[in-house]
């Protein structure tokens, strides 16, 4: 050890990277000549759709793009966002004062807690969760306040079991349906509550929707905004990765409530300075057709759902079909509980990559993940080679 500087005590409160040894794994049957069937990754294996690539070879060519943006991002594409929304959920959010772009929603997701969590200061995550919630929460000097997400409460919190004095010290609790990783969706009657329960106790809902799009039943899923008075205590996080096959492109919005719009944008404005003003313009265009495109790309990942689900159920996993995400979450076959040996074994006999469920957190743990983001010959390939595992 020749470096001198001692890490932040910030930097080292953070949880262990757990999924670090599968990626070491992986990288060593790789290199051992094994054909891998990964299904670790939530990127969507298509590429981004040929009218975005032509939207953006037009507006980069454009040097009034090539400037810094503006804090509060284009204008035109804040109207598109909300007009989008409208369009899909039925509920207003004013593009001026209720709409933030952001360079991918992970950035506001992770920099909202600069704005509200003092030292001390609780924020309710949930269990399993997509880890930013915890990471920004312990990098504002926070605590994450677990809420266990249970199947048999269609992994949903109990906000009824959560104690009073926890309520109490909580500032923000973050929610996401569709959920990762476990693919489960909110009803109305859930976000009702939890609307009911947050203004009660004066706590910030932070939603997050990167998945809104992605669904297979006739239901779409909802926005927490369509609940009456959610606006005033609700901000909601949107993304165009997963909606659009845009991963790599690094844009999102937020909308909501104004104030929290406002102080997260003051986080932002001394952090960065927005996105690509190319990259905002051609975001907009992908919003306005993106109905079109997720419907192709939904019926793809169903498919791989009903061939994978089917499979898993064959060799004992208690597997169901997930009703949104391109995310399978299966308890493991009766008698496993160990997820990160489970996988471990998977990926060294088999070369299959899957996502132990304790990498999401405790609560997880007993559970798999399996990105559908494998074309359906590698789903059968995969099945096989479990099979002979067997
Ligand atoms: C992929 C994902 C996001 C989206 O992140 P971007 O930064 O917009 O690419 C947000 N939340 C969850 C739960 C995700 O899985």
């Amino acid at each position: 050890m020749s470096f001198f500087l001692e890490e932040s005590a910030r930097l080292k409160s953070l949880p262990p990277y757990l999924f670090l040894e599968i990626d070491r794994a992986k990288r060593r049957a790789v290199d051992k000549g094994v054909k891998v069937i990964d299904f670790g990754v939530g990127d969507p294996d298509g590429p981004t759709p040929d009218f975005v690539l032509r939207a953006m070879s037009r507006f980069m060519k454009e040097g009034k793009n090539h400037h810094y943006p503006l804090d509060r991002g284009n204008a035109p594409f804040r109207e598109t966002i909300a007009h989008w929304f409208s369009r899909r959920f039925g509920a207003a959010v004013d593009p001026d004062q209720e709409v933030l772009p952001l360079i991918g929603s992970k950035e506001g997701i992770a920099h909202l807690p600069l704005a509200f969590i003092n030292p001390g200061d609780t924020a309710l995550v949930p269990d399993p969760c997509y880890p930013p919630y915890k990471s920004g929460t312990l990098f504002a000097g926070g605590k994450p306040y677990l809420l266990p997400l249970r199947e048999s409460h269609g992994f949903l919190p109990d906000l009824e079991g959560i104690p009073r004095e926890a309520a109490r010290k909580a500032k923000m609790i973050f929610v996401n349906y569709p959920n990762n990783p476990t693919g489960a969706v909110a009803s109305r009657s859930f976000y009702g509550k939890l609307v009911s329960w947050a203004r009660r106790h004066r706590i910030l809902i932070a939603a997050d929707l990167a998945y809104s799009e992605v669904y297979f039943g006739k239901e779409k899923p909802l926005s927490v905004l369509q609940i009456p008075g959610a606006k005033e205590i609700t901000i909601e996080f949107h993304s165009l990765s997963k909606t659009c096959s845009m991963t790599g492109w690094r844009v999102g919005f937020a909308v909501g409530c104004k104030e929290a719009i406002n102080a997260l944008l003051r986080v932002k404005s001394n952090m960065d300075s927005g996105v690509f003003t190319a990259i905002q313009l051609t975001a907009a265009e992908a919003l306005k057709n993106s109905f079109r495109f997720s419907e192709k790309t939904n019926r793809v990942y169903r498919k791989r759902r009903d061939l994978l689900a089917a499979g898993l159920k064959e060799l004992g996993f208690p597997a169901k079909p997930n009703p949104a995400t391109f995310y399978l979450f299966t308890r493991l076959p009766h008698g496993q509980e160990d997820s990160a040996l489970f996988c471990k074994d998977l990926l060294e006999k088999a070369g299959v990559v899957a996502t132990p469920g304790v990498g999401f957190g405790a609560s997880g743990e007993g559970y798999v993940r399996f990105a559908l983001t494998v074309p359906e010959p590698g789903i059968r390939e995969a099945l096989s080679r479990m099979r002979k595992i067997r």
